[in-house]
């Protein structure tokens, strides 16, 4: 192998990818806990699929004439000659994990939720990565329209428990099998008349996918669309009523919602209900969904309805900054051990145990020799008390704890050690 110029410390992460670093630790650990909380509460099960697949699952899965599929799947050739991809998303990979373990044998409906990495090769920019995270729900089994209802109810649950505060939700229906049809015929027939005025996205789009024009955002397509037919007269009774059944439940539980008609989303599984959630300040969702009955046919299976939801956790990370929303007991329960002297680094694992047992979050920097070092890493950690041992505590079988603010320090007991800490940590 020729051997590379580049020195490591030229190389950076690739484009539209980036680290999630110890200083963001806080927000991922918030939404985890909240969603994890939420996904507990419903009675979901925790599924993981690997992060590559073949590509046909997506090809199959997601339509090939999707922007995803055309143009922002990572596809390679592995060094055995299969086709597989990076997922771009975590809806079509649970499916056929689904139907390869049998999961329905188990449980019905399926309730199930993943969290981990998508790949879409996009042009990024502000809330938009190549790599990006997101937490899904999916439930696999059921028509009913309160499935679709508790997808959406636990997305803003989750982001009730993170106090995102202003939210709307859009939703629409695409109709099914049976009333598309006649709305795609519609539809074409309106656009044609504007063809010349269309992006080129949209030209192309105009023959092989054509309720995709619907959600373009270039402006003239977007006039264009404003005056487009709507799906709503369109509907055939089953989609209708499922509709507005699904209306109703949001307005019974005051969950209030916009109709958007030109709602479609960039995936091609979807039928009927179809949703995203967007927080009021920020221009790109937080979260989308929808139901597919479908997807499992399409790739092979027998008829099988399914409705889920995903989040973008950098997207909401970023809300959470933007609003000051923060890890609430930060200093809750940590605690800063110093030794001073070898014969103290001996007998402090017993002691950090001890604590840890009853729940502290115990810190150290014990590499470091001298106590001021380690009080100035104690400082720099942010925690309220500080315990010291040195050779007359490990004598006397006592510890000092050290107020970090006022600098006050009281010798304690060691069997005293955790009522006191409880008493005093504030
Ligand atoms: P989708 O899988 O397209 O339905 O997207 C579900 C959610 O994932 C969106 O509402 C976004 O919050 C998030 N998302 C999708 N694409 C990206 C991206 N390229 N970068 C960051 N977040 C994304």
């Amino acid at each position: 192998m020729p051997r590379r110029k580049t020195k490591v410390k030229d190389i950076k992460t690739i484009k539209g990818m980036s680290d999630i670093l110890p200083k963001d630790e806080k927000y991922w650990f918030l939404f985890w806990k909240a969603a994890a909380e939420v996904a507990e509460l419903h009675g979901f099960h925790y599924i993981e699929t690997p992060i590559l697949e073949y590509a046909d699952l997506f090809e199959l899965g997601i339509g090939s004439n999707t922007d995803i599929v055309e143009k922002e799947m990572y596809t390679f050739e592995t060094k055995g000659g299969e086709r597989v991809a990076l997922r771009p998303e975590g809806t079509a990979p649970v499916m056929r994990s689904y139907v390869q373990n049998h999961l329905g044998y188990f449980m019905s409906p399926v309730k199930l939720f993943y969290n981990g990495p998508m790949f879409r090769y996009e042009n990024p920019q502000a809330g938009r990565e190549r790599e990006f995270h997101q937490w899904g729900f999916e439930i696999i089994g059921e028509y009913d329209v309160v499935y679709d209802f508790e997808i959406i109810t636990m997305i803003l649950e989750i982001f009730q428990k993170l106090k995102l505060g202003d939210l709307s939700l859009k939703v629409n229906t695409i109709g099914c099998k049976v009333c598309r049809p006649a709305y795609r015929t519609k539809l074409k027939a309106y656009y044609r008349q504007h063809k010349k005025e269309l992006c080129d996205d949209c030209k192309r789009r105009y023959e092989r996918n054509i309720f995709r024009l619907l959600d373009c955002k270039v402006p003239t397509c977007v006039e264009i669309t404003s005056k487009a037919p709507t799906i709503y007269n369109y509907l055939c009774h089953t989609c209708n009523q499922h509709f507005k059944s699904l209306l109703e439940l949001l307005e019974d539980n005051n969950i209030s919602y916009e109709p958007d008609p030109i709602l479609v989303r960039g995936l091609d599984y979807y039928n009927r209900t179809v949703f995203e959630i967007f927080h009021k300040d920020f221009n790109f969702a937080l979260a989308g969904g929808g139901r597919y009955d479908y997807l499992f046919e399409v790739i092979g299976g027998r008829p099988l309805p399914a409705v889920g939801g995903a989040i973008g956790i950098e997207r909401v990370i970023e809300v959470m900054k933007k609003l000051g929303i923060n890890w609430a007991g930060k200093n809750k329960n940590k605690l800063f051990i110093i030794a001073v002297g070898d014969q103290s680094k001996k007998h402090i694992p017993k002691i950090m145990a001890m604590l840890r047992q009853n729940g502290f979050i115990v810190l150290e920097a014990l590499g470091k020799k001298s106590l001021s070092h380690q009080l100035k890493a104690a400082d720099k950690a942010g925690v309220n008390l500080s315990l010291i041992l040195g050779q007359k505590e490990i004598f006397e079988e006592s510890i000092i704890v050290r107020n970090m603010k006022t600098g006050v320090q009281e010798t304690v007991l060691q069997k005293q050690l955790v009522d006191f800490i409880k008493k005093n940590i504030k």
